[in-house]
C-alpha cells in the first residue's frame, strides 16, 4: 500500500475508533458470555477485582479484531497479532481463545485487566492510557502489561 495514500491519524483518532470498537465487543461478551464458577471468582478478587459478579467469558476460536485498517495497521504496528493474542479483555467481558482456556496463568492476567478497567473507571479512560502504552513502548513491556503480568506471577507463587 502507498503510506501516503492514508493521512496519518491522530491521536483521538485512534482513541475514538479504539473506544467504540471495544465498547461494542464489551457489550457483545455481556449478552453471550458466561459468568464465572465460584473459583474463578475468588481468583479475581484475589488480583483486584472489585466486582468479579460482572465479570463475563466468551471462548472463541479466534480473538477477534477490528476491521478498520488504521487501528489493524496500529495493533501491529504495537507487536499485537491476532495469531499471538489468545485473550483481550474489555471492560468486564474477557474473550478467551479456546486453546488457552487451559492455560492457567491467562486467567489472573485477563482478571488483573478487568482490574485496571475499574481503576480507570470506563473504557474510554482505560483505553487513553493502553493506547499511549502501546505507543510509547509496543506490546509487552508497558505498565499495564508489566501489572498484569505481575498478577501471573502472584498467582504461581502461592
Ligand atoms: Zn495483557
Amino acid at each position: 500500500m502507498n503510506p501516503h495514500s492514508m493521512s496519518t491519524p491522530t491521536f483521538d483518532d485512534l482513541w475514538s475508533a479504539a473506544t467504540a470498537w471495544a465498547e461494542q465487543h464489551s457489550a457483545h461478551i455481556a449478552a453471550q458470555g458466561r459468568s464465572l464458577t465460584p473459583a474463578e471468582l475468588t481468583l479475581a478478587s484475589q488480583v483486584g477485582v472489585t466486582a468479579p459478579e460482572r465479570i463475563r467469558i466468551l471462548v472463541v476460536p479466534e480473538i477477534p479484531f477490528p476491521d478498520d485498517p488504521v487501528l489493524r495497521a496500529f495493533a501491529g504496528q504495537a507487536g499485537m497479532l491476532p495469531e499471538r493474542t489468545g485473550g483481550m479483555t474489555l471492560g468486564h467481558g474477557i474473550y478467551l481463545r479456546e486453546d488457552q482456556v487451559a492455560r492457567a496463568s491467562i486467567w489472573p492476567h485477563e482478571f488483573r485487566h478487568v482490574a485496571q478497567y475499574e481503576c480507570f473507571g470506563s473504557i474510554k479512560a482505560f483505553m487513553f492510557f493502553y493506547l499511549k502504552e502501546l505507543l510509547h513502548f509496543r506490546y509487552g513491556p508497558g505498565p499495564l502489561e508489566t501489572d498484569a503480568r505481575a498478577a501471573e506471577a502472584q498467582l504461581l507463587a502461592r
